[in-house]
This record gives C-alpha cells, sequence and structure tokens, in this order.
C-alpha cells in the first residue's frame, strides 16, 4: 500500500513520518500513513478508505496529550489540523473547527469583545481534542463554553450533540467512548470587553510560563486530580520527593511534579517507565490508584 491509497481526495498525504514531529512531547516512531485533509469532506473520505483497506485509523489534533510508542504507528494517523475555521454568529455563537487550535480560538474571541473562551488561551491543542479530553483549566472546563458539537459518528453520519445533554464532566466527554469524531465545536460566548479579555489571558499566559510548561517538551498534567485523595496528584508525587527523578530522557518536571518532561532524547519506553513507578510509589505510600490522563496510543 502506497500513499496513492488516498489519491482522489484533498489532503496532504504522508507515508513513515515520524509522530515526534507532531506531538508536544516530540516523542514518538514512524506512521504508516499520515493524512491531513483539507475540509471535512476530505477528512470523512480519509477514514472510509483507511477503513476499506483494514488500516486502524487515530485522530490527531494539536498532539498535546498524546504519547506514540517507540515503533510508530502502523496505521493512518489523520491530522485534523487543516480543519481550522473560526467565525462567529451575531447570536455570539462562535464556530470552530475542531482543528483549529483552542488558544487561537480564545484569541479571536475576545479580539471580538465575546468572553467564556478566555481561559484556554496559551493551552496547547486543537478545539476537537480540548473537546475530547473536556480541557480544563483555570476552573473552566471547555464544556462550560461548549453549547453544540458537530460530530461524525461510527457508522459515517454527521450528527449533533447539545454540551447540556450530559454526559461532560471532569475531564470527561462522551466522545471518549463513543467513537466519534468531532468536526466543529460551537461555543456560546457573552459580551465582554476586548482589553481586559487580553489582560485575563496574557495573565494565564504568564502563569504557564512561569510554571514552566513551555520549557520542555511535555504533554501537559499526566495524572487527573481526584477530590478524594484530598491534595492535588502534583502535590503528592512531590511529597514523595519524585521531583527531578529521571528515567532515560523522561524527567519528572523540576516546575510542577505532575509533569513529565523530555529532558533530551526521551523514549515512549522511558515515559512509561516513569509513570508506572509513580504509580507504584504512591500506591504504596497512601493506597491511592492514580488515574492517567495522558493517553497512550
Ligand atoms: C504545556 C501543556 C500544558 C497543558 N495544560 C493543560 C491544562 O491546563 N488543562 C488541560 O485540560 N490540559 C492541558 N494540557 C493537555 C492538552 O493541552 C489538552 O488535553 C488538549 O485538550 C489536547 O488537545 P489536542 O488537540 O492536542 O489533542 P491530541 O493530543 O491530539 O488528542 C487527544 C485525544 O483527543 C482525540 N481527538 C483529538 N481531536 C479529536 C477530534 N476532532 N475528534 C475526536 N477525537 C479527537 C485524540 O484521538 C486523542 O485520543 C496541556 C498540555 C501541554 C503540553
Amino acid at each position: 500500500m502506497d500513499k496513492g491509497l488516498f489519491k482522489g481526495i484533498d489532503a496532504d498525504v504522508l507515508t513513515q513520518e515520524r509522530m515526534a514531529l507532531h506531538t508536544t512531547f516530540k516523542i514518538g516512531g514512524p506512521a504508516r500513513f499520515f493524512v491531513v485533509p483539507k475540509d471535512i469532506e476530505s477528512l470523512i473520505k480519509a477514514r472510509e478508505i483507511a477503513i476499506q483497506a483494514g488500516l486502524k485509523c487515530f485522530i490527531l489534533g494539536g498532539g498535546a496529550n498524546v504519547l506514540f510508542p517507540d515503533e510508530g504507528y502502523d496505521g493512518a494517523v489523520i491530522s485534523t489540523e487543516g480543519l481550522n475555521q473560526i467565525f462567529l454568529e451575531t447570536n455570539g455563537l462562535l464556530h470552530a473547527g475542531c482543528g483549529a487550535a483552542i488558544s487561537d480560538v480564545a484569541l479571536f474571541a475576545s479580539k471580538a469583545g465575546r468572553a467564556g473562551l478566555q481561559f484556554f488561551y496559551s493551552m496547547p491543542g486543537s478545539t476537537g481534542g480540548a473537546i475530547y479530553m473536556n480541557a480544563r483549566c483555570y476552573n473552566a472546563s471547555i464544556s462550560d463554553a461548549l453549547k453544540v458539537a458537530v460530530y461524525l459518528d461510527r457508522d459515517g453520519n454527521i450528527c449533533t450533540l447539545d454540551a447540556a445533554s450530559g454526559g461532560f464532566d471532569y475531564k470527561k466527554s462522551p466522545f471518549q467512548t463513543n467513537g466519534g469524531i468531532i468536526l466543529e465545536g460551537i461555543f456560546a460566548t457573552t459580551g465582554g470587553s476586548a482589553e481586559d479579555l487580553s489582560r485575563e489571558m496574557e495573565s494565564y499566559e504568564k502563569d504557564r510560563r512561569e510554571k514552566g510548561h513551555f520549557a520542555y517538551p511535555c504533554a501537559g498534567s499526566v495524572f487527573k486530580n481526584n477530590r478524594s485523595f484530598g491534595l492535588p496528584s502534583g502535590k503528592i508525587i512531590d511529597n514523595l520527593g519524585l521531583r527531578g527523578y529521571t528515567v532515560g530522557g523522561a524527567k519528572i518536571s523540576e516546575h510542577h511534579a505532575n509533569i513529565i518532561v523530555n529532558s533530551g532524547n526521551a523514549t515512549a519506553k522511558d515515559v512509561k517507565e516513569l509513570v508506572s513507578l509513580v504509580e507504584d510509589k504512591v500506591r504504596e505510600a497512601t493506597g491511592f490508584q492514580l488515574e492517567r490522563e495522558i493517553i497512550y496510543v
């Protein structure tokens, strides 16, 4: 099978593309096919072609929450990066293509004097990825602002999901179980001052910079928080003296113990070993089982 498999669709198609180039961890071996559709029709067609050819498929947004294996991905990785349109209706509903960077969406909204998405400014990743993960920061979940998600269901039908109909919870979305591909997010925004929003967003970016989020390649928090633990996961890990602990090139961030960084030539194997080690140490010391947030592909 060569890339001619995807001929006739409007997409860039690469073979043996290293996933390290498309993830914020900068880790991951080659994908057999890396397909970047330029429009929704091409994404739908690319998925159909891959399925008919018996290939497994992975939908990739900004690659900010995933760990690809060192040996690569023997299937088709379909990147949403080309589906990045953003527009605002006069009624304040903001439409963002699944591949639009969520930070760009927040910026677009703020410039138009629309509030609701400012919390996500400077958070890495796409709109589709943020909805899939129900990303959360500065006390806001993306589902708080989401009104409707337009998605492709497993059978290839374009459907809509009303965010108020349920299924969203702390870092949980219906898409984690229903197999749908999010095509567009439609967000409810409220009136705000562009200047105030800009100031607020700068403070979030500054906070992330000061917490070392952009100092090394990483995928953000490795573990979810859990209220019943009484402390944030990062604090529990920190209390065990694991800050700075290293396996190969993977290291627990000196800035924040819930972040693992690629300090040089980390492999997926290094990261997984370090994750297991942290889980074991936390279980031994506290009895708590940490829940992983980053996704192993
Ligand atoms: C420095 C840094 C800071 C971070 N801070 C935060 C934070 O404050 N809060 C937070 O919640 N997260 C944070 N993260 C994690 C990450 O930014 C979020 O999880 C983000 O929402 C992931 O989006 P993505 O597009 O990169 O998803 P990807 O990593 O590309 O994919 C994640 C999952 O979503 C699925 N997916 C992606 N797009 C679609 C789609 N269109 N349809 C269906 N499934 C899809 C993928 O298949 C995969 O299973 C941080 C990461 C980094 C690197």
